[in-house]
């Protein structure tokens, strides 16, 4: 059969089932076939001609349960999409057929007031969860800085962390993601609940391997977070003074460093650039006091913003992770972006690939905590001068000690350590045998096929 002729099919199996809310207006298809990939001029040309051939918008787990079956039954390939914010087109269906939209399932289902922890469906954005979170006087632990628009559902299945990240690690961490409900892409389609461990081979796994109708979550009490930027003249004082915040007992939910010619094409929400690096800081009320100290001890200057405006959608929230990048690149086309942990020191490396790469590569910083210990991850802007020489710069960063994760490529595997997880491949076997799910993006699927 034809996909043409399966798909004629699928329709027509699915033709009343109305809370499936299935749309194939030409430009629905073409916007729900792209993300975020842009950032990166090697993925733009391989993913511009990919389409989706039909949207849906489920409005209930039963109809989830539906339109699996029936893409099982024939044999068409399934992407699920949040909000599509994605930056290596996570959510682009590279062989076609349905995409389903999560924002139909957005209801939080569960609080427990006593332990904070939080049930919700996958399209539920993050701001409203958190801002109803707050109501219980808790927050979100980790979020991206993209928050206001992304999904639950897409954050676990295809983020890694971002604003908390320095308080929290990683989303992979455990103790994050506590359990899931997912549906298969099995003809006789009902949804499991999973529990912390099983739930850990669908985070950060693209869709690949079950699709997300309910998600728990731990969460924190809510701080009064302020919003403090330091200026440093010199760029080692900036990256000492970083560390020095990060290594108080002061508490953090985002310390990220700008250097002064980053600062200077980014939105004045932080205040003027005067050719000074910045440190933008998200600090609990009791610390300032003591980072003001920390600052002063390298002649630098703190600023203290005041409270966080959710409403305003202009904080310091939305200069860091790839925020920083949105802004450069609005100001300047041309920039793209890499992401890395730094070694230790983290100067000389740093200092060695300005050295060699000069005004091309421009330092952004972000701390996280990385297996309990405050290191350096790094978001540099990197000017685009072709494709052979973004693979000279990440061979070189390798060599000066640092840990690439490469935003420019489309598996979730080469996106990461480059090594496959045999844990996300069986969830897969299990809940998508035939292999429907986001094509492409699992190479360990992908190589455990060829091999077969
Ligand atoms: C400016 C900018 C800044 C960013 N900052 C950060 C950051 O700080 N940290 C970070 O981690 N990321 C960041 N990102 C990437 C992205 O915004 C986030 O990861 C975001 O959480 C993705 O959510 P989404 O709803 O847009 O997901 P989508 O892009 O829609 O989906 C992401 C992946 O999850 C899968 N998926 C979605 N829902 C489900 C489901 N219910 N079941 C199974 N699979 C599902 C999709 O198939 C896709 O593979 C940034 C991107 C941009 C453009």
């Amino acid at each position: 059969m034809t996909r043409a002729d399966a798909l004629l099919a699928l329709r027509h199996d699915l033709a009343n089932i109305s809370e499936l809310d299935l749309q194939d207006d030409p430009g629905q298809l073409l916007r729900c076939s792209r993300d975020a990939y842009d950032y990166s001029p090697v993925l733009s040309p391989k993913l511009a001609g990919a389409r989706a051939q039909l949207v849906s918008r489920p409005q209930s787990v039963a109809a989830v349960e539906q339109l699996a079956a029936a893409c099982t039954k024939h044999g068409v390939p399934l992407t699920v999409r949040g909000a599509g914010t994605g930056n290596y087109g996570q959510c682009v269906p590279l062989e076609g057929g349905v995409v389903m939209l999560t924002t139909g399932l957005q209801r939080i289902r569960k609080f427990d007031p006593v332990t904070g922890i939080v049930t919700v469906e996958p399209g539920c954005q993050m701001s409203q969860l958190d801002q109803e979170l707050r109501r219980h006087h808790r927050e979100l632990r980790l979020l991206p800085s993209t928050w206001r628009s992304a999904t639950v559902g897409g954050f676990v299945a295809g983020g890694s962390g971002g604003i908390g990240s320095i308080r929290w690690g990683f989303l992979r961490d455990p103790g994050h993601l506590l359990g899931l409900e997912v549906v298969p892409m099995t003809t006789d389609a009902h949804c499991h609940q999973l529990n912390e461990v099983e739930a850990e081979a669908l985070n950060h796994s693209y869709g690949t391997n079950g699709i997300i109708t309910a998600l728990t979550l731990s969460t924190a009490p809510a701080v009064n977070w302020h919003q403090v930027c330091i200026d440093c003249m010199d760029w080692a004082d900036a990256v000492a003074v970083l560390l020095a915040c990060g290594r108080s007992a002061v508490s953090l939910q985002l310390a990220t460093a700008l250097e002064a010619s980053v600062l200077e094409r980014l939105p004045g929400w932080s205040g003027p650039a005067k050719g000074h690096h910045r440190l933008l800081l998200l600090v609990a009320p009791d610390g300032i006091a003591s980072l003001k100290r920390l600052a002063a001890h390298a002649g630098a200057d703190l600023q203290d913003l005041g409270p966080e405006d959710f409403n305003a959608g202009n904080g310091l929230r939305e200069l860091s992770w790839n925020h920083t990048t949105l802004h450069m690149r609005a100001s300047e086309p041309g920039w793209t972006y890499l992401q890395m942990l730094l070694p230790q020191p983290e100067l000389p490396a740093m200092q060695a690939l300005r050295d060699h790469w000069g005004d091309d590569l421009l330092w952004h910083l972000e701390l996280v905590k990385q297996q309990g210990s405050v290191r350096v991850a790094a978001l540099p802007l990197v000017r685009w001068r072709g494709a052979a020489l973004l693979e000279q710069l990440m061979d070189d960063c390798r060599a000066h000690g640092a840990v690439v994760f490469n935003p420019h490529v489309i598996t979730v595997e080469d996106g990461g350590l480059g090594v496959v997880d045999g844990d996300q491949v069986s969830a897969k076997q299990r809940f998508d045998p035939d292999g429907l799910m986001n094509p492409g993006k699992l190479r360990g699927w992908l190589e455990r096929a060829q091999n077969s």
